[in-house]
């Protein structure tokens, strides 16, 4: 494990569990706001224990309007996978640990923040 002790990791998962439980909120009610009743129905009895399966429901309806706030989400649920796996916190594309600093800012981050800003490069040059 990349140095992090398990009473941090327990932290991590905490942030990460309320903070995607806020983003399920606010996603639930941009959908409700913004789509028809059908849904309405579909989220109203979508528990968070079920969250998962919603999700790729929203991955689905392509709505592009929760796109940052999916991102997020998606980025949350990996990060929620990486912690049970025993990857978290070393980047997905160097292996290198992820910086403490980057993580205590964005406890979701796949990647350190030199793979990060060249995503980043590469995603600006081709436009996405
Ligand atoms: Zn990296």
């Amino acid at each position: 494990m990349a140095g992090l002790s398990s009473e941090r990791l327990a932290e991590v998962k905490d942030r990460l569990l309320s903070r995607k439980k806020n983003l399920w909120l606010e996603v639930k009610d941009q959908l409700k706001s913004s789509i028809g009743d059908g849904y309405q129905e579909m989220l109203a009895t979508a528990r968070d224990e079920e969250d998962q399966a919603t999700v790729s429901l929203m991955a689905e309806t392509s709505l592009t309007l929760l796109g940052p706030k999916r991102q997020e989400l998606e980025a949350i649920e990996e990060a929620l996978l990486r912690l049970e796996n025993g990857a978290y916190g070393l980047c997905e594309v160097c292996g290198h640990p992820i910086e403490p600093r980057r993580l205590e800012i964005m406890p979701e981050a796949p990647l350190c923040r030199n793979c990060a800003s060249q995503r980043e490069k590469l995603a600006k040059a081709t436009g996405r």
